[in-house]
This record gives structure tokens, sequence and C-alpha cells, in this order.
């Protein structure tokens, strides 16, 4: 980008690293990889694939890695993924003193010398400088699998390239963690990893057999605590519908008890979708399967919540599946705002509540205060108008929604 001078980008002639002719020869062996997903809070982090799909992938809800086998990459290929994001982010440093966001449009005389299969690699680079690179998360669905003596190996390879990063989290599944030993957390909490992120999924023993989890109640609360005891931080999914209307009740009262027990330091709650070519999506279409309207989702989030005592985690709503996407507060200070939220929706009128439905699964609302913003309520009904949304079907919209999100 030379002679842009936008954003206080210095006149710089940039060459972007060309690679060697050694890479070239094994560039059949390795290849830049990200996987599919990351928690929505990591959002701003560097992706880094250590392992490849899910080693377990036996979830019925989980549409991710159906039809594709578990591995973990070479260590070499991980460490030299995180080498060329470091190359491209020097250069990107180079380009700006103050670490103003660089648009890709200031790039385009650069772009030609970073070699097409490189460009990945470059976007993620350029992706990642432009949110701050402050965190990182390792794919796929359980790092934790690796070698202890590996994954710090990766751990401390990114501390050296990346000194400024602040957090390092990655997903872990409890039937993995339960079998560890402390002493095999705590080098990886030395080494730099900062947060697991635990799909516990539902604490009823009845709901995570019918599912498949491969975890019971007793398996997530050991491996949340070993956690915990290692110093590292937890975050703890949860599924609210997951039981169906059948378990309801139960999902929110087994998984409110689990999380009593473990005190996770983030609690987060992510709605069931039952998206196609699930084993959960056939059980639903033959009857064996009796999913949950928002409003009993509602019912069983506030039941959730207040079955939570004695335990001080954070409280965060932030899927997009979710209805209430400002549910967030500290326990216990904040339990009654955010118990308030779901009863002010459970007490409003039929009409006002698929109004906030729609006006949420169209992406238009963000909180219930927005039904009160006039320019927003009229985009919500023009659009409900022109799609042909009332009080009879949005139910059946919101499914279709639900279904298209993971
Ligand atoms: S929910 Fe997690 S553990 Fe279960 S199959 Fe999906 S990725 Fe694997």
């Amino acid at each position: 980008m030379a002679g842009n001078q936008r954003n206080g980008l210095k006149k710089l002639k940039i060459v972007f690293a060309v690679r060697s002719p050694v890479d070239k020869k094994k560039s059949c062996q390795y290849n830049f990889e990200q996987g599919p997903i990351r928690p929505p809070s990591e959002a701003k982090s560097l992706l880094v694939r250590v392992t490849r799909n899910c080693p377990w992938n036996r979830c019925t809800f989980c549409p991710l890695y159906k039809d594709t086998s578990f591995s973990i990459r070479p260590l070499a290929h991980v460490k030299k993924d995180i080498d060329t994001v470091s190359r491209h982010v020097s250069v990107l440093q180079k380009m700006t003193s103050k670490g103003e966001r660089i648009y890709w449009n200031q790039l385009e005389g650069n772009l030609k010398f970073i070699e097409p299969d490189e460009m990945q690699a470059f976007y993620v680079a350029l992706n990642w400088f432009n949110n701050g690179m402050k965190s990182v998360f390792l794919q796929d669905a359980n790092s934790l699998i690796l070698k202890t003596e590996d994954l710090a190996e990766i751990l401390l390879h990114l501390k050296i390239r990346f000194p400024m990063v602040e957090r390092i989290t990655s997903y872990a599944r409890s039937d993995t963690l339960a079998r560890m030993n402390i002493d095999d957390l705590k080098p990886l909490r030395d080494a730099g990893l900062n947060r697991i992120h635990i799909g516990l999924e539902s604490g009823s023993d009845k709901i995570l057999k019918m599912v498949k989890k491969g975890a019971t109640k007793a398996i997530h609360i050991e491996a949340g605590l070993k956690v915990k005891m290692a110093g590292i931080e937890i975050s703890e999914y949860y599924i609210p519908g997951l039981g169906g209307k059948h378990l309801s009740v139960e999902n929110a009262a087994e998984t409110a008890d689990a999380m009593n027990q473990i005190n996770p330091d983030f609690i987060r709650i992510r709605t069931l979708g039952i998206p196609q070519k699930t084993p959960l999506s056939e059980d639903y279409k033959a009857g064996r399967f009796e999913k949950c309207t928002d409003l009993m989702t509602a019912e069983e989030i506030l039941l959730f919540i207040n079955n939570l005592t004695g335990i001080t985690s954070v409280i965060q709503s932030d899927h997009i599946l979710n209805l209430f996407g400002e549910l967030q507060g500290r326990l216990p200070g904040e339990k009654v705002s955010m118990m308030k939220m779901i009863i002010d929706f459970l007490d409003m009128t039929p009409e006002d509540q698929w109004l906030y439905q729609a006006g949420r699964r169209l992406g238009l609302f963000s909180g219930l205060d927005d039904l009160k913003n006039p320019h927003r309520l009229k985009r919500v009904k023009k659009a409900c108008m022109e799609l042909g949304l009332s009080l009879k079907n949005i139910d059946g919209f919101i499914e279709a929604q639900r279904a298209k999100f993971i």
C-alpha cells in the first residue's frame, strides 16, 4: 500500500514474504488451516487449528463434524501456521505507527506479492491485526486431547511470536478433562492457557444420555472443578430446551445444580436449534422429541437462573439463537435484574411477545427496550408484513430461523 497515508499509514514499499523453494516442496503436505467454528466470545481472536473436527462426534443435536474424522495436526504444521500469521502481522505493523485499522482496499497494490495459497493466512492476520491482537482461540472441538507437552509447546510458541496476547482459550470435552490430572493442567496454565470452554449443555443425566453427550453430570462437575483448581478460567455452556417439553423443568433444575457445584467463571446460554441432518432432527420429525417454544424456553431459563445459588459466575447470553440478547450479569448481585427481564417478557401481551420474538430473530431487536423504539418497531412491523408473519405462525418462523444456526 505504498504511498497511502490515510489513517496514519506510513509510506512504505511493502513486500510480503514469498515462500522459499523448501516451503514449496513441502506444500503438498502442509496447508494453512482454519476450523469451522469458535465461541461467540472469541470473535476477535486469532483462530489456530490444532486438531481437526471432534473425537467424539456423537451428540445428537450437533451438526458440525458429522461425516468427518478426527485428527491431530502435526505440531510442525501448527507452529508453521503461527509463524505465517506472525510474518504477515510484522509487515502490517510496519504500515502503521499507531495501530490503526488497515482496510483491504488500502492494500491493493501489495496483494500481488502474496502467493495465492498464502492469501487465507494473510486475511486471517489482517483481521486479527484489526481486532487488536489480544486473544487466541485453539480449534477444533477438543484441543485438550493433545499430549500435554505438545499443547504446552504450541502455547509457548504463541507467546514467543505474539508476546502481546492476553488470553489463549480452547474448547475441551468434560470427559477428556475428567481423565486428566491437575498436574497435566497446571503446565498448560503456566504456558498461557487462560480459559477453557466446555459444552456442559445439561446437568440432567437423562438428557445427557438421550443426546449422547458422552458425559454425565458427575463427569461435568469433576472436569469443571479440576480446571478451576488448576487456575484456568472456565466457561460452561447451557442449552435451554435440550430436554424438550417433557424434560424442560429437569433441564433447568439439574443444570443449575451442576453449575452451583462448579461455580464456573462464565455460564453461557445457547438456546437449542435443531439443524437438518442431525439425529435430533430425525427424532423431532418422527415425534420422539417435542421442541419447546420460545415462551417455554423463557420459562426454563427463568427457573434455571432462579435455582443458581451460592455462586459468583457471570451469565452471558451471547449467542444469536437466544431470545434475550441483553441477558447478562454477575451472580448473585444481578440475579434479580436478569430474572426481571425474563418476567417482563412473560408478562407482555401476546401481540408484544410475538413482535419481540420476530424482531429479535430478524436481527432488528437486541433487547426488550427496542420495542419502545418507534423506528425499530416500524421496521419490524414492515418486515413481518412482507414475510406474512403473525401470532399464528411465529413459532414456525422461529423454528426455521433457529435451524440455520449452530
Ligand atoms: S457438541 Fe461438541 S462434543 Fe458433541 S459432537 Fe459436537 S463438537 Fe463433538
